[in-house]
Order: C-alpha cells, then structure tokens, then sequence
C-alpha cells in the first residue's frame, strides 16, 4: 500500500475514533442501581405490604389487550397497562376501555428503542409524544414511565424525572414474550411473587392470557390483594392542588403541571406558557427569562417582579409578581394572574374543571 495512504487512513480512523468517544451517551445503569440512586423516583417494588400490581406492557393490540381486560373485569381486578405510541395511534377505542374500566394507563415510549442509543431529545420525544396522544384520547396526564427493557442511563431518569414521570420498574419477571406456556409463566411469577411486588407481563402471548385466571385466584388465596401502580406505591398527590391550563385555546401538557400554591396562587411553567402564545423567549440568563411579546415589546422576569420594555429599551413599566417566581424540575413557574397582567391576556378561571383560559384578545 502507499504510504501517504497508510498515514491517511490512519488519520482518518483516528478522527473517527475522537468522534465515537465524544458521542458515547451516558453509561448505562441496571434496573437495582436505579431504584437505589433515585429513591422516590425509580421504583422496582412497593412497599411490604399483602399487594402486589400486574402490569402488562407493549400494549394495546386488537386480540391479547381485549381478552385480558375480559379476564380482569370478570375477576373485578385492576390493572397498569404501559402503552407503546404508535401502537396506541392505530386502537384509541382500546386505550378509552382501559381507563374507562378502572386500569391505569402509563407510558412505555414511542416505538419500544433502545432508549439508552438515543440522544437526550429523542429520548425525550419518544415519551412527549406517547404522554400527548394518551392525554388527547383520554383527556388525563399519565404519571408513570416504563423504559423499554427496562434499560436506562442518566439521560433518560433525568429526561423522564423532568416530564413529571415515576419511573417504573417491576420485581418479578414472568418471561412471558420467550413464548413459554401457562404452567411456565404461573411458575415464573408464583415462584417469586412477595408483597409489594410489581409483576410485568405482556400483551402478546398465549401463555400470559392462559394462565391469568389461575394466577388471580392463587395470588388471592395467598392473601394478596391485587392493586394498580399508584394504589401500591402509595404516592403523596394531591389531585386537588393540580390545575389544568389552556392557552388560545390548547391545554398545556409538558413539561409540568401547572399548580396551586399554599395561598391558593396558580403558578404556570413560564416558558412553555410563553410559547404557546407564539412569543419567543429571547434569552435566560441565570435567574432572568427574557421574552419577546407583541410588537417587538420586551418583558424582563425577575424573581419578583417583570419589566416591560419599549423597542429602543425605555422602560414602559415594572409589575410586581403577586407571589415569587418558582423553579420545578427545572421549569421557572410564574403566578398567572402576574403572566396574564403582563402579557395583557384575557383570564378565565373555571372552578369546576380547575382550567384557568388564558385568551390573547
Ligand atoms: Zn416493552
């Protein structure tokens, strides 16, 4: 060979190399080193009490998700089902049955990658867009997130965490995918079920379905009681502090949720709200958001309070925030009644529904 093109090719592994090195994401963690480094938020059981949750994943389709539900609601049984996206796009009327019958619904990402490969904005894409499709057929946000294979980095805990998301995990694993039979599957799960245990099934095979009556019936002659994911962990929410917002007519759905303080204040996500008004955030600096409304008019957020600006940077005035701005999981959230007096919108407060109506005029 040429000994210019030995060199170059040398050349060119080695900038191939440096750039396979600078793209490895973070390292991968197992599913015990997760649940012990994020307590409160990665969750592999629930507490050791005579529960346990089924959960099914890779859900819905049209034979195995409607005969299980036919199971579980003759058995008056509870359920969590995690939904893949764009399996969910194509049977909307399975996804309405399952909470209409009482199941929980939860996010298991967009098409089941490898999420670990994935970048930090894909991995958050792929639950954004499967938490959105099942607010818009169900008109509820989902709370808990189940990494496909349960395989997880940094990325995608903190990416899941920011969204609002448990994590869940499972303790016992029935290997029902490998295609075993019922007896195999019953094994599986009866050899290892403890209290507190979340047990992962799937939707798709016939040993899962074959053996879901027996498995109730000996889970209940044990004593368990069987529970759905936030009955068994038992979460602090509190559904009555939980505000739904609506600007211009859209509902905001990531990347938090909007909520009322202790002295009954509605605090909003400051940027995504501003960009649902189809303003632009110009800057944030530190503690300062700069956004950019009408007419090239420019709004300083401090902490407790907004400057409004003039093009050509004169002050046209200073509006004290009627309670201090916030940061929750990374967002800077604004008391609205401040947002709406700054950006001169219209608000609506619906008590019924708890859905504050922000409206440009
Ligand atoms: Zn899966």
């Amino acid at each position: 060979m040429h000994r210019g093109l030995v060199l170059l090719s040398i050349t060119v592994l080695q900038i191939v190399s440096c750039f396979i090195t600078a793209a490895v994401p973070a390292a991968e963690i197992s599913m015990g080193e997760a649940a012990a480094r994020y307590p409160g938020i990665v969750f592999l059981n629930g507490k050791s009490e005579l529960k346990v949750a089924l959960t099914f994943d890779d859900i819905p389709d049209p034979y195995y998700t409607p005969a299980i539900l036919d199971i579980l609601n003759q058995k008056n049984v509870q359920a969590t089902f995690f939904v893949i996206g764009n399996k969910a796009r194509n049977y909307p009327e399975i996804i309405k049955r399952i909470v209409d019958e009482g199941h929980c619904l939860a996010n298991h990402s967009w098409d089941h990658p490898y999420l670990p490969r994935l970048s930090a904005r894909d991995i958050q894409d792929q639950i954004v867009s499967t938490g959105s499709l099942l607010f818009n057929i169900t008109g509820s946000r989902t709370e808990f997130f189940r990494p496909p294979y349960g395989a997880m980095n940094d990325m995608v805990i903190t990416a899941a965490n920011r969204l609002g998301y448990k994590i869940v995990l499972w303790s016992v694993d029935s290997n029902d995918w490998k295609g075993y039979p019922p007896e195999r599957v019953l094994q599986n799960i009866l050899g290892a079920v403890k209290p507190g245990a979340i047990i992962l099934q799937h939707c798709g095979n016939d040993g899962t379905l074959k053996s879901l009556d027996t498995l109730i019936d000996t889970l209940r002659q044990r004593g368990y009681d069987l529970v759905t994911i936030p009955q068994l962990l038992q979460l602090e929410s509190n559904p009555q502090k939980v505000i739904h917002l609506v600007v211009n007519g859209r509902e905001l759905t990531a990347p938090v949720s909007p909520y009322l303080t202790d002295s009954n204040r509605t605090m909003v996500p400051l940027e995504s709200t501003i960009k649902l008004l189809g303003c632009e955030i110009k800057t944030a600096r530190g503690d300062t958001i700069i956004a950019v409304i009408q007419n090239h008019i420019t709004v300083e957020f401090y902490n407790n309070s907004a400057h409004i600006y003039r093009p050509g940077n004169t002050r046209l005035s200073k509006i004290i925030m009627e309670e201090p701005v916030a940061v929750k999981q990374n967002n800077v959230m604004v008391p609205v009644r401040s947002l709406a007096k700054i950006m001169g919108l219209e608000l609506v407060w619906h008590g019924k529904t708890k859905t504050v109506i922000l409206t440009q005029p």
